[in-house]
């Protein structure tokens, strides 16, 4: 029933900036720095930083942290290039730390 509100968005814990649309999401069962993880397919009003290479799980994986524009607070990172063929789906795609980010209707 909530499904009838309009478009769900995600924004930065801090300052309420908008930096995920829902339907953007692909996974919601991804690990985090510090617990679960939002992988998606876009990301706005963010910032990336410095890239480097960071090994996972899933193997090696370059990837720059994502920083929200208006108050700088890390986010998640963005993979910017995956090694193994298996992960390759991943990259230029967002990650994004669940407690780092609240759902409000726009
Ligand atoms: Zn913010």
């Amino acid at each position: 029933m909530a499904e009838l509100a309009g478009p769900r968005v995600y924004s930065c814990c801090h300052c309420q900036n908008n930096v995920c649309l829902h339907d953007d999401i692909i996974s919601k069962a991804f690990q985090g720095r510090n617990g679960r993880a939002f992988l998606s397919s876009h990301a706005m009003n963010i910032t990336t930083g410095a890239k480097e290479d960071r090994q996972f799980m899933t193997g090696l994986h370059t990837v720059a942290d994502i920083h929200c524009r208006d108050c700088r607070e890390v986010l998640g990172w963005k993979y910017e290039r995956a090694y193994e063929e298996s992960q390759k789906y991943k990259e230029g795609k967002f990650i994004f730390e669940k407690d780092k980010i609240v759902q409000k209707n726009r």
